[in-house]
């Protein structure tokens, strides 16, 4: 929140056209960003922890915190107990709830996916059958999302770093296609002051048109009867309703009408044929956010997957070892690339491999192991998985304090004894490995993750 009062943090030109369009609601939008925006967390079903609470009325994984914690000194973060996300774009669940059945097989692309909030959201509520691949054309922001998709723990995604019009190459391919685009972000300036500070209609009319170029190159991977689900944090209608309707005198798709409770408060925007919802910090608990759902109406032809034989099966020696590691075996088949062995989803396999060899996949399925000199060094996104079978290996609960050393890749752990790769754990879940030598224990959390930040005192 900015120390600023709006009339003085709002640019000129936003502050008429919100006026105009509030009317007599334009007051409460004022003083709701004169108050701090509520911080909200999504917990990850995989893993336990269970806050007690209060929930955000439209998403049973997303929770009120009462005050912003430091989440980097929360060793739970790290474990991917839950990601920090702000309410309102939790409604996401809503429309995937309510718009699709879960429980097939989906094939799912997050086309502007860092740092990942909306993409470990989906690999949530999707089946385990189903594939996510999860984009960022911006390469630094790519592996950011790397990052927080491996702490997700789902083996069943690829992460790329590809140009939207790069998807082309997979016309008729996905069951869903989330947009969730680059936009002038209005409905975070209460977060973000510096967001108030970038706007300007320029760049309003930047973000339109970047919009609507990323929509129509997205829609021809989606399948006939797909369902395309377009989201932005802000309320200008130019990025939102009217790129929609400019959209859909284009192609041929019917609206998702959604059902809403009345004590969400959401807006129910309706421009016919275009329906959509917003939601504005004065009447949500939560942060400014516009979507809409369509389903395609036009015929699509497949593509048709083939196997390229560009990955090479981990040998029956490395797969016996890893088979061991893991809670469910018989669901994956082990791939190796140089030392890395990487563990997919056996039946998602050649469509991994496929994908992987159109686009520029930065991550795919769960990184087990490395292979050095006859020798499996376990890799830290297995720590994080899912499929992890916690209780092959020696296993250490570590104090909140002695969790914070961990992740700061200090050497504090003795073995008395112990050898071998063992979990450090905090609470309920594995933060990460270990080698206990005898007398002597390396801390193996990855060099580029630790935590650089000094405890509270
Ligand atoms: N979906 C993300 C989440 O929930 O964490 C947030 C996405 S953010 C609103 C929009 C993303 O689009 C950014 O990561 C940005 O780098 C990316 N982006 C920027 N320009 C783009 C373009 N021309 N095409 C596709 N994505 C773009």
């Amino acid at each position: 929140m900015s120390s600023l009062p709006t009339d003085v943090l709002f640019p000129g030109a936003f502050q008429s056209r919100m006026q105009h369009e509030l009317g007599e609601a334009w007051p409460s939008f004022k003083e709701a960003h004169e108050q701090p925006a509520p911080v909200s967390i999504r917990i990850n079903p995989q893993k336990k922890f269970s806050p007690a609470l209060p929930h955000v009325l439209w998403s049973k994984l997303g929770f009120y915190l009462e005050t912003r914690p430091v989440f980097t000194l929360d060793p739970a973060f790290h474990a991917g107990a839950y990601y920090v996300q702000e309410a309102s774009s939790l409604f996401l669940e809503q429309v995937l709830q309510q718009a699709v059945d879960l429980t097939k097989p989906l094939r799912v692309l997050d086309l502007c996916a860092a740092p990942g909030g909306k993409s470990t959201h989906l690999l949530s509520l999707l089946s385990n059958d189903s594939l996510l691949i999860s984009n960022e054309v911006i390469r630094a922001r790519a592996q950011i999302l790397w990052e927080n998709i491996q702490k997700w723990g789902h083996a069943n995604v690829v992460v790329t770093n590809s140009d939207p019009s790069a998807f082309q190459q997979l016309p008729g391919y996905f069951d869903i296609i989330l947009v969730d685009a680059p936009c002038s972000g209005e409905g975070l300036f209460r977060k973000d002051p510096d967001a108030c500070q970038q706007w300007s209609e320029d760049s309003v009319n930047l973000c339109a048109k970047r919009q609507q170029r990323i929509l129509h190159e997205a829609w021809p991977a989606l399948k006939e009867n797909g369902l395309l689900i377009y989201s932005t944090c802000t309320y200008n209608a130019h990025e939102n309703e009217a790129n929609l309707t400019h959209f859909i005198n284009d192609h041929r798709a019917e609206f998702v009408t959604l059902r809403l409770q009345p004590e969400w408060n959401i807006d129910e925007v309706v421009l016919n044929p275009v329906v959509g919802y917003r939601f504005f910090p004065h009447s949500v608990q939560g942060e400014g956010f516009f979507i809409s759902a369509m389903i395609k109406k036009e015929p699509a032809t497949r593509v048709k997957i083939k196997s390229n034989g560009k990955f090479n099966l981990a040998t029956t020696r490395v797969v016996e070892q890893v088979k061991s590691w893991c809670k469910n075996p018989d669901w994956y088949k082990w791939i190796q690339q140089q030392d890395l062995i990487i563990q997919v989803p056996e039946t998602l396999l050649p469509e991994i491999e496929f994908i992987s060899s159109l686009l520029y996949p930065v991550g795919k399925g769960t990184a087990v192991a490395s292979a050095k000199h006859d020798k499996l060094i376990p890799e830290h996104a297995f720590a994080l998985s899912n499929s992890i079978a916690t209780n092959h290996f020696a296993t250490t609960l570590l104090t909140k304090a002695e969790a914070l050393a961990y992740l700061r890749k200090d050497s504090l752990f003795v073995s008395e004894g112990l050898k071998g790769f063992g979990l450090m754990c905090f609470e309920t879940n594995n933060l990460g490995w270990v080698n206990h030598l005898g007398n002597r224990t390396n801390n193996l959390y990855p060099a580029a993750w630790r935590i650089r930040m000094a405890a509270e005192s």
